[in-house]
């Protein structure tokens, strides 16, 4: 369903997945995205999502939209709602749509599988005593007095747990593998915890929840999941999932393999982070533009093709490794740079006048929406007496590169004709407030005898015509590229105070006012905009994606040092 990804590097996953296909391990391929419902995605959400969906699509299988929704303290339906929107947006339509609580009941059934065969027991010490009694990495953990329960006794308990007679914290159900085991995660792990909670989906109907552990690999395996890629946390957290899998009567076997998160500088990925920047009014909600949660990026005006092929771009490794947010900015850039119509916009205008233009008229150039697209086709911009250009576009006393309009120079106004700065007129403030300038007739873009050149071409928007807008100039969020990497301090101090400049008074081509939330053009000479949810057609307000150089590149290398 997604363009072939001809920049797919080739990676270790791709490669096994490849083999056992080949070696007939495996007959299909069959992922799965599965996120805890308690929290918006993030860009770092979006690495999973691309790597699971392109290893099913290319290898001809499927992948599942799991929700992980074991833990009912923090799962709400609202984050539900948002997870399916935002894969869809990405562009992926997933086989099934699944829910790890649909499975309490067979969890359930294997957990008394476990106690039936001596492999789990009820253990009825609190959890600070459980803690306790795990050991470190140098020492062994100490049994619980009450591992060696015996079966009939467990189910009794385990059976009374499930239906409701005990207290949160009076038992848990624990896996009997080995307290002595090098990997602690395998020193009697717990596998369910009594919890007298309501669940979103099945309401009061459980009042004991599994472990992430416990769930996890069995919800694969129910499912028919061949490879479970999950993030580099959970290695350790293998040999257990191998365990379970090998001691429970499940349908398949699954094998997890893990990879490295993404981490992108200038920002923080992480649902805790991000929560504590919206919990404590740093940003404008989480759907704010400089926010890397899917809601944020789509309103900056980040399009789904260009998060898929930067994802695809960065590869799959087991390194840990910190990718350069002007990495996801170019993926933006080239996607915008074929895609978007271009359209002419003043940020900062500066009045002028053209003395020799007929007052009271209207001149319309035909101008192409896409310089090497005629078939993005042309449409009519008109010219009149007063305009506005940017303000940065003069300068009464340049330097000598200078290539734009200054006293007594010319400068070409994109697609229309060159014009001469023949007077400068201040307010009492001694501020230029407008520039008296004549045109050339003869220079009329397009025209036969038009070739005369100048070396500056800049843009404008007849003042008549001008439809004003707010403009909403976006920067990164963190001033530093490692705002969480530093323990000793806390990451908002962190935070860019110039990560946001409003221009209220911005000047656009006629026609943008009619521009529907998330279209996106380029504003010549200036960025790529979209159209904001905030935008109305008496006022338009445009959001700047992305700048059309990377102005951070050079910033960047110096911070790096
Ligand atoms: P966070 O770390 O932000 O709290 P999480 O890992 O707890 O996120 P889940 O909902 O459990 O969020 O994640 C769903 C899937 O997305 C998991 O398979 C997880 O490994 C993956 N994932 C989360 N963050 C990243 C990341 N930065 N890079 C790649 N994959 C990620
Ligand atoms: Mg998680």
């Amino acid at each position: 369903m997604t363009e072939a990804s001809d920049n797919s590097p080739a990676h270790f996953i791709r490669n096994r997945i490849r083999q056992e296909l080949e070696s007939g391990k495996h007959e299909r391929v069959v992922t799965r995205f599965p996120p805890e419902p308690n929290g918006y995605l993030h860009l770092g959400h979006a690495k999973s999502i691309v790597l699971n969906f392109a290893m099913a699509d290319e290898f001809g299988g499927e992948t599942n939209l799991r929700f992980d929704d074991t833990n009912p303290i923090r799962e709400e339906q609202r984050y539900v709602d948002a997870i399916r929107e935002d894969v869809a947006w990405l562009g992926y339509a997933w086989a099934h749509e699944c829910f790890a609580s649909d499975y309490f009941p067979t969890l359930y059934a294997y957990a008394l599988h476990l106690i039936d065969h001596g492999l789990a027991y009820v253990d009825s010490q609190d959890g600070d005593m459980i803690r306790a009694q795990r050991g470190t990495l140098t020492e062994p953990g100490q049994p619980s007095p009450f591992r060696d329960r015996s079966p009939a006794e467990n189910r009794d308990l385990f059976e009374r747990m499930r239906g409701g007679e005990f207290a949160d914290g009076a038992h848990v159900l624990r896996a009997r593998i080995d307290m002595a085991a090098p990997n602690i995660n395998l020193r009697d792990p717990v596998l369910y915890r009594i919890r007298h909670q309501k669940h979103p989906r099945t309401g009061d109907e459980w009042c004991i929840y599994p472990s992430y552990d416990f769930a996890h690999g069995q919800s694969d395996a129910i499912e028919g999941i061949t490879h479970s890629l999950c993030t580099l946390e959970f290695e350790d957290h293998r040999p257990l999932y191998d365990w379970l899998i090998e001691h429970l009567p499940v349908p398949s076997k699954p094998q997890q393999i893990e990879f490295a998160r993404l981490n992108l500088d200038f920002t923080v990925l992480s649902k805790r982070r991000l929560m504590r920047l919206v919990d404590e009014g740093y940003v404008d909600g989480w759907d704010d533009p400089r926010m890397p949660t899917f809601a944020g990026i789509r309103r900056r005006g980040f399009t789904p093709r260009s998060i898929r092929s930067f994802c695809t771009e960065i590869g799959v490794t087991k390194s840990e490794s910190i990718i350069p947010f002007g990495a996801l900015e170019r993926n933006l850039r080239d996607d915008l740079n074929e895609r978007a119509p271009r359209r002419l916009a003043v940020l900062e205008p500066l009045k002028i006048v053209l003395t020799n233009f007929p007052e009271d008229e209207t001149e319309w150039f035909e101008v192409a929406n896409h310089p090497q697209k005629p078939e993005m086709g042309t449409r009519k911009v008109p010219m009149t007496r007063e305009a506005f250009i940017e303000r940065g576009d003069f300068m009464e006393e340049p330097p000598k590169k200078f290539f734009r309009l200054k006293p007594g120079g010319e400068v070409r106004l994109r697609n229309a004709f060159i014009i001469r700065c023949d007077e400068v007129v201040r307010n009492g403030a001694g501020e230029v407030t407008e520039l008296r300038c004549s045109f050339d007739p003869e220079s009329r873009s397009g025209q036969p005898g038009s070739e005369r050149k100048v070396k500056g071409t800049v843009h404008w928007v007849s003042a008549e015509h001008a439809v004003a807008a707010e403009v909403r100039l976006y920067d990164r969020l963190f001033s530093i590229p490692h705002p969480a990497g530093d323990k000793a301090r806390d990451f908002v101090e962190f935070l860019n105070p110039e990560s946001l400049k409003v221009i209220g008074n911005a000047r656009l081509e006629p026609g943008l006012e009619n521009a529907e939330p998330g279209e996106h053009y380029q504003f010549e000479r200036t960025g790529y905009f979209v159209a904001d949810p905030d935008s109305t057609p008496d006022r338009p307000v445009l959001n700047r994606a992305v700048t059309l150089r990377d102005t951070w590149a050079k910033l960047e290398k110096q911070l790096r040092g």
